[in-house]
């Protein structure tokens, strides 16, 4: 995680947090003020998919799509620490989520949009089958209104525990971007936050019309330490990273999560032409 909770005991529960990267201890109103941001340096916090759809959409406007999509154990999948089904049981019960991803239409300095986000707290964004749903559930409904869809990353990759099941999302998402591009003008603007990896990264949030990247973030398929050892050459410095891939051409843009209202709104009516 890019922040722990390091309290000292005089300090009240809750109320302070230590920043990981300045190591001040800030306010928890202050970082909720600048949306889930250090407010001395900046660092860009992990925010959840409930929080983001709060902050990217305008006020009131956020109308949920597939809320009752949820991923099944349809494998009976256990591992060393248990089985799926308990997992899920308990990741829902953590994050008051059905499963890691929000989606469903809104507006945006008012304009009708439809918006996706991933949600790392549950079980690290990974897509399964109902991840994989809801975005395609998001670029069909974008599709048929003929609005922009706006899809926001965070995830360790595909969900393991679903095998085949969860590689299929990969192929499902792709296809869903593109009858959205084929059949509207409107664009499909991926947003990779920290991290975006795995089949993630390797299906719809690498087939943005226009991608964009939070600063920071770690944004790759394979761990650094795998291709390491695959390709046996030292990786460059700052590998991975959202301003590495900005240089390399994969990422449009770094926007600061402040302005990344103001920036989709500029995208959309520089691609829509109006
Ligand atoms: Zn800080």
């Amino acid at each position: 995680m890019a922040w722990q909770n390091k309290k000292k005991k005089e300090i009240p529960e809750g109320l302070w947090q230590v920043c990981d990267c300045c190591k001040e201890y800030i306010d928890r109103r202050q970082i909720e003020d600048a949306l889930e941001c250090c407010p001395k340096c900046g660092e860009h916090f992990p925010i959840g998919s409930r929080r983001r759809m709060e902050i990217t959409a305008d006020p009131g406007t956020f109308e949920e799509i597939g809320a009752d999509v949820q991923s099944r154990d349809v494998l009976g999948f256990h591992d060393g620490k248990g089985g799926y089904a308990e997992k899920l049981v308990r990741a829902r019960k953590s994050t008051g989520l059905g499963d890691a991803c929000v989606a469903g239409r809104a507006k945006l300095l008012g304009r009708p949009v439809v918006l996706a986000s991933l949600d790392f707290e549950f079980m690290g964004g990974s897509m399964g089958h109902a991840v994989g749903e809801k975005v395609a559930m998001a670029l069909d409904a974008a599709r048929e209104a003929g609005v922009p869809c706006v899809v926001f990353s965070a995830s360790g990759g595909a969900r393991m525990h679903e095998g085949a099941v969860s590689l299929m999302q990969m192929s499902k998402t792709s296809a869903s971007i593109q009858r959205f591009k084929s059949t509207t003008r409107a664009p499909f603007v991926s947003v990779l936050t920290n991290p975006t990896t795995g089949g993630v990264t390797a299906s719809f949030a690498a087939l943005g019309d226009v991608i964009l990247a939070e600063p920071k973030a770690l944004i790759g398929f394979a761990g650094p330490r795998v291709i390491k050892n695959t390709i046996r050459q030292n990786l460059p410095e700052g590998f991975q990273t959202s301003e590495f891939l900005k240089e390399k051409g994969f990422v449009d843009r770094i926007v600061a999560r402040k302005d990344m209202r103001e920036s989709l709104g500029r995208i959309f009516s520089l691609l829509m032409g109006d």
